[in-house]
């Protein structure tokens, strides 16, 4: 059987994580002609190490870069500003994502499995019972878990009917009570106290390339803003250097509060003009602004941003 490497996107979150470890149990419970192997591309975040301490999980292998004879399945990404290096040589035989398409193309026929719900671990749950496979409880509480991460224990408006519909599907299944367990889950994802400002900027952040503009957009889940925010010299320090080193033309910082569901976004580039134009909002004299309501990167900050540009 050949050997198929499962894994999500670059700085990977609990979604990420959790849903490439279920994919592979799938796709091996499927008889589809793979063993598949869930693998990393990058570090495991605390939100996520809750999770596996929770379960006595190791995290999976970790791999920096693919070759031409490596088989691959996508998870909770497409974009290849987001992906492995090297996948351009290799082959993707599957996707299983909740994210636009971007750029992506392929030599070979492939599994493409997209869905605008939550969470990748939706679909897959989706996946499980189209298929009539047996959810395990250590399968459950993995995809629980990356749906509580995705959806902020179900207040995002990215969160669909699917995704609270498998939410308690799953919870009577991994034999949890949610709302206790995704508040500590996510309450451990907020704890940056020991990561350096560096490390801070590169728990979430993604890059989008677009109109010849690089921007990334870095998240942060807190549950108090001004203790994040009381570091933003350092942090505005680490992202200049960002923007230095890899010729970006913006640079968002948002810092998400999980409780009250609003965001305050630090602004640096030669482009912040955009992120005014996107919000219709001038930001304050620090280069920050707090946007309302606003804790979805995928549905509330990067449309109006890219449409800006
Ligand atoms: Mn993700
Ligand atoms: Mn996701």
């Amino acid at each position: 059987m050949s050997k198929l490497l499962v894994f999500g996107h670059l700085n990977p979150d609990t979604d990420t994580i959790c849903s490439s470890i279920v994919a592979a149990d799938l796709i091996n419970k499927l008889d589809l002609g793979y063993e598949a192997e869930p693998v990393r591309l990058g570090k495991v975040n605390k939100e996520t190490e809750y999770v596996l301490n929770y379960l006595n999980m190791e995290a999976q292998r970790e791999i920096s870069s693919v070759g031409e004879d490596d088989l691959l399945w996508l998870v909770d990404h497409n974009e290849a500003g987001q992906s492995v290096e090297g996948r351009e040589k290799a082959t993707v035989v599957g996707v299983i994502d909740h994210h636009r398409i971007k750029d992506f193309e392929t030599i070979t026929p492939l599994y493409y499995i997209a869905k605008p719900y939550g969470c990748t671990a939706t679909i897959l749950f989706e996946l499980y019972n189209q298929n009539k496979v047996e959810i395990s409880k250590e399968m459950a509480t993995l995809m629980l878990s990356a749906i509580i991460s995705d959806t902020l224990l179900l207040k995002s408006p990215t969160c669909t009917q699917k995704d609270i519909d498998a939410f308690k599907a799953l919870e009577e299944i991994a034999g949890i009570d949610a709302a206790t367990y995704g508040l500590d889950m996510l309450k451990a994802g907020t704890d940056i106290s020991t990561l350096s400002a560096q490390e801070v900027i590169n728990l979430d952040a993604k890059l989008f390339e677009e109109k010849g503009k690089k921007i990334v957009v870095a998240q942060v889940n807190t549950a108090d803003i001004d203790d994040v925010f009381s570091r933003k010299d350092e942090i505005s320090f680490a992202i200049e250097k960002e923007i230095s080193d890899k010729g970006l033309d913006l640079y968002m910082f948002v810092i998400t509060d999980i409780i009250n569901t609003n965001s305050k976004v630090m602004v640096l580039g030669n482009d912040k003009e955009v992120v005014e134009k996107a919000f219709d909002k001038k930001l304050d004299e620090d280069d920050s602004m707090l946007l309302e309501g606003v804790v979805s990167r995928k549905k509330q900050i990067a449309p109006p941003i890219l449409a800006n540009l």
